[in-house]
C-alpha cells in the first residue's frame, strides 16, 4: 500500500490508491474520507504529480509571506464558497482506529494563516 499526500486536505500519508470490483482505480483519503474515482488513466497524471507540488507549495508557504497569503486566501475563498452552498462533513480521525504510526498527518495552516483566529 502506497500512502500519498491527500490532494484535497493535504494530509501526509493519508491517500491510498484502491481498485474497485471491476479493477478501476480510485483514491480514498483516510483523514478527510474523500473518494475520487478516475474515469481514465489521464486523470492519474495528477495523482502522480500533485502530492509533490503540494509539498513544495507547503514548504514555500513557510518562508514566503506573500505566497502564504495567496495560498491561505485561495483556500479561504473556496471554503467560503463550499460552505455557502453545502454543509461539509466533519473529520473524524478518532473513529478511524489507526495506530499513531499509521495515522495520517493533517495539514495545519498554522497561527500565521488567514484562517487562524490568532492575529
Ligand atoms: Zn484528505
Amino acid at each position: 500500500m502506497i500512502l500519498r499526500t491527500c490532494t484535497f486536505c493535504f494530509a501526509e500519508r493519508a491517500a491510498e490508491i484502491r481498485f474497485d470490483k471491476r479493477g478501476r482505480p480510485y483514491l480514498v483519503c483516510r483523514l478527510c474520507h474523500t473518494r475520487c474515482f478516475f474515469r481514465s488513466l489521464d486523470a492519474v497524471r495528477g495523482l502522480a504529480i500533485c502530492p509533490t507540488l503540494i509539498a513544495a507549495a507547503i514548504e514555500r508557504r513557510k518562508t514566503e509571506p506573500k505566497f502564504r497569503d495567496w495560498f491561505d486566501g485561495e483556500i479561504a475563498k473556496t471554503i467560503s464558497f463550499v460552505t455557502a452552498n453545502a454543509v461539509a462533513p466533519p473529520t473524524r480521525v478518532e473513529h478511524m482506529g489507526l495506530s499513531p504510526e499509521q495515522s495520517p498527518i493533517p495539514f495545519d495552516l498554522g497561527v500565521q494563516g488567514v484562517l487562524s483566529n490568532t492575529p
